[in-house]
């Protein structure tokens, strides 16, 4: 499934640490970024597909996003996906999870709450210790470290895992007493 540029930058957007996205796939542009990305486009693809290139001279894997400081201290992450290009600039401590959910979106990969089938690609988890607003996917909140890897659907409130799979009963049982142990 094939989200928009739309659909995309604005799920990003809402992501805590995010300063603005630019999103062009398929000939559409969206985002809040300042128009002066759309000139700089095929610099940007030219950027990364250099990138690509050394990383292929050097042995690596091919890469399909990069990131790069800027002078202000954050970062400007960089994926490239047939031709379309995605930008967004962000706190660096955002920045693996921005590169996760990117690489998410633009994959074939359905994940669905297995409960009530909510698209949990495009859903948000706020990490109950700091508040940050991250993707469903995250397994640990990039800001404070808290574990996030069991986490209630935000449709039906069922708990699951970031795959969409409901948590067994059982562990959530043991899970609780071993929580009051620790208090
Ligand atoms: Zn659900
Ligand atoms: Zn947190």
């Amino acid at each position: 499934m094939n989200y928009s540029s739309n659909v995309i930058a604005e799920f990003l957007a809402k992501l805590t640490g995010v300063e603005w996205t630019f999103v062009s796939l398929r000939e559409e542009v969206a985002g809040n970024a300042s128009q002066k990305l759309l000139a700089l486009r095929p610099k940007l693809v030219e950027l990364i597909n250099n990138a690509k290139s050394i990383s292929g001279e050097m042995g690596g894997k091919g890469v399909k996003s990069i990131s790069l400081w800027m002078e202000d201290g954050k970062v400007l992450r960089i994926a490239l996906d047939e031709g379309g290009v995605i930008v967004v600039k962000h706190e660096f401590k955002a920045d693996s999870e921005v590169a996760r959910a990117i690489s998410t979106l633009l994959s074939p990969k359905v994940i669905k709450c297995s409960n009530c089938g909510l698209d949990l690609k495009l859903a948000y988890n706020r990490c109950t210790s700091c508040l940050s607003i991250l993707p469903f996917i995250t397994d640990m909140c990039p800001f404070c470290g808290l574990d996030l890897a069991v986490k209630k659907c935000p449709s039906c409130n069922v708990s699951v895992y970031s795959d969409g799979s409901r948590v067994p009963l059982l562990f959530k049982k043991s899970y609780a007493r071993f929580r009051r142990i620790e208090v």
